[in-house]
């Protein structure tokens, strides 16, 4: 099991990817590690996650009770907790406002995977769940019933959530949702969004556990330390 210092630095270096491709701005966006039965390590509120350190982070119990950390945590935890709540598999989340998903967010329209073979073994559907003031329990409550189903949802009129076992494929996921969207929204100025098949979408969720079995194995030697 990796040693929690890890996962700080590892919380570090992901927030830093986020701010350098623009994903969040000032202090927006949070992320998460479920590490142990009991303990979540998550990004303290208000900070840039361009400039976190490893001792800036909070740790919280399931009930989202401070464990330790002397910075506050942030206003999303009710979203992060509800996840790992529904999702035993989950151990890690990222939340960020990256800004084509957003605006599709905020146009009130959700991603279709049926544009991009990738997506579709990759993402599957990126739902949009209802407006909801951010950090209230009301905003994880609209989420909840995507949860079971989904790695990534759109948040109305806010941002993206995405979720995996590991935070290096938690922020991927959020690369995945971000460049999708940009794919989206070429093909719609392009004025023609030609939509895979049912039967050609079949096949792709044939090859997508072919693939996920394979890239399991991949994925681990690469964001080994
Ligand atoms: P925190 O700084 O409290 O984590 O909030 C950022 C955010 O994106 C709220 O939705
Ligand atoms: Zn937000």
């Amino acid at each position: 099991m990796k040693k929690e210092i890890k996962h700080r630095q590892e919380i570090v270096r992901f927030g830093k990817l986020l701010h350098e491709r623009g994903y969040v701005a000032a202090t927006d966006g949070n992320l998460s590690v479920r590490f142990g039965p009991q303990s979540i390590l998550i990004t303290p509120s208000c900070i840039s996650k361009g400039m976190m350190r490893p001792q800036d982070m909070v740790v919280v119990d399931l009930q989202g009770r401070k464990l330790a950390g002397w910075r506050n945590v942030s206003s999303e935890i009710a979203m992060h907790l509800l996840i790992y709540k529904l999702r035993e598999d989950v151990n890690a989340i990222v939340h960020a406002h990256p800004p084509v998903a957003t605006g599709y967010a905020a146009a009130g329209i959700s991603l279709n995977p049926a544009l991009v073979c990738e997506a579709v073994i990759g993402l599957g559907d990126v739902p949009l769940a209802k407006y909801a003031i951010p950090g209230t329990p009301e905003l994880a409550d609209t989420l909840a019933p995507f949860i079971p189903h989904h790695q990534a949802v759109l948040m109305a009129n806010h941002g993206v959530v995405t979720y995996a076992e590991d935070l290096p494929r938690a922020y991927m996921k959020m690369e995945s949702v971000e460049h999708f969207a940009r794919i989206a929204l070429v093909s719609k100025l392009l004025g023609q969004q030609h939509l895979l098949t049912a039967d050609e979408l079949d096949q792709l969720v044939v090859a997508r556990q072919k693939y996920q079995r394979k890239s399991a194995h991949a994925q681990a030697l690469v964001f080994s330390p």
